[in-house]
């Protein structure tokens, strides 16, 4: 008799149960902001990536609904048939100037971008090696390039180049891949020292600045900023939807860099173009990025703030490098039910579990728009 072939589709969400990594959505009722209504209670929100407080700001806003109505709701197909927007080039001149790069490439959202950029820039003949650590983009958009995928340890050099002494003779080109802010950990990438070994192994270097952008360097132009690699021969990629409040993904690098991408980046080429509404958000986000610059710093206040607080009461993050701060937690259990508690006293946090990270934590994220009274009430909620 035949069976059912879907049967182990609940089997498997049994297992997920059992193991404590089952996962729910949680609906938010109101704007993004330092606080936020969860269902239906207001709460301190440390749990987004919002990291300037741009997703409710009025001038984004604004800037959506003035380009919804002058160009409509949809990019109605891929930038190269019917999708393309005299915004959607403003939009990648501002990114480039913002990187100092010759050029950029907006995407759909920030998976895509890497993922397309993976998959044009490498394939069977070819070695990828990645950070241990790095995004589920990046290491999908490993795998589907077809290339010969390598990760070496967490942030480790040393193993880096021995890993390229063994492997990169065999191989036509070398891409190595790497987060610039580690999103689950918070910790920052060894940039200089990457590159170092990315020239002297003739290899490419992707570094990815979800993260970075908005958040590090002077003028918010990420970590590439930050360790003074402006101008270096590498490819940037960074998202429109966390410092930037909105949504899609870019790349940023040399002119050749980002015409080859149009014609060879299949997550470009064959998706709809970003929406009009979310384009013009990120181009009014990267213009406050750059005019108020007080908003990083209030950011960075917080961040010391935050790193005092903890110390005070004896909690050790696992590194205190940037707004992501997480609080390991025994296991996943743990973790649920600090999140439970920590909800029940206002402060919404990220409970981070196994399969996304090796060990459960709390991810909290600090905002350019926290008051100290925010972080005050976290740090004593953390500690009952
Ligand atoms: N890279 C990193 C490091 C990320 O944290 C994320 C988002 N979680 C992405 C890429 C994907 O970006 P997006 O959300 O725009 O798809």
């Amino acid at each position: 008799m035949a069976t059912d072939p879907y049967a182990w589709i609940e089997q498997s969400l049994a297992t997920i149960h059992r193991a404590g990594w089952y996962r729910s959505v949680q609906t938010i009722e109101n704007r993004p902001g330092a606080t936020v209504l969860l269902e239906g209670r207001e709460v301190i929100n440390f749990a987004g990536n919002d990291y300037l407080g741009l997703a409710g700001d009025p001038r984004l806003i604004q800037a959506a609904i003035n380009a919804t109505q002058e160009y409509g709701t949809g990019s109605t197909g891929s930038r190269l048939i019917t999708g393309h927007r005299e915004l959607h080039r403003q939009l990648e001149s501002a990114i480039a100037e913002l990187k100092q790069t010759e050029d950029a490439l907006v995407f759909s959202s920030g998976y895509l971008a890497n993922l397309g950029a993976i998959t044009a820039l490498v394939g069977k003949r070819d070695l990828i090696l990645g950070d241990q650590y790095n995004h589920s983009s990046l290491k999908n958009g490993a795998i589907l390039s077809g290339a010969t995928v390598l990760e070496y340890r967490h942030n480790d050099i040393e193993d880096l180049k021995n890993q390229l002494n063994q492997h990169r003779q065999l191989h036509r080109r070398c891409l190595i891949l790497t987060d610039s802010v580690f999103s689950m950990d918070g910790d920052i990438c060894q940039l200089p020292q990457l590159l170092e070994v990315a020239e002297a192994f003739s290899s490419m270097l992707l570094v990815d600045e979800a993260h970075g952008t908005g958040v590090f360097g002077t003028r918010g132009a990420g970590c590439v900023e930050h360790f003074g690699c402006t101008g270096r021969s590498l490819i940037q990629m960074g998202t429109l939807s966390k410092a930037l409040g909105s949504l899609g993904g870019y790349i940023a690098g040399s002119a050749a860099l980002i015409d080859f991408l149009r014609n060879r980046a299949p997550s470009w080429i064959y998706t709809t173009g970003l929406s009009p509404a979310d384009t013009a958000a990120a181009l009014a986000a990267i213009a406050i990025v750059q005019q108020e610059p007080e908003r990083r710093s209030r950011l960075w206040q917080n961040v010391a703030d935050l790193q005092q607080l903890l110390k005070a009461v004896g909690i050790v993050p696992l590194f205190q490098e940037s707004p992501i701060v997480c609080v390991p937690v025994k296991d996943a259990q743990e973790a649920l039910s600090t999140g439970k508690y920590l909800k029940e006293r206002g402060i919404f946090a990220g409970t981070i579990r196994p399969p996304t990270v090796p060990t459960s934590r709390i991810r909290i994220t600090l905002m350019a728009t926290h008051e100290p009274i925010h972080i005050q009430q976290l740090v004593a909620a953390l500690t009952c």
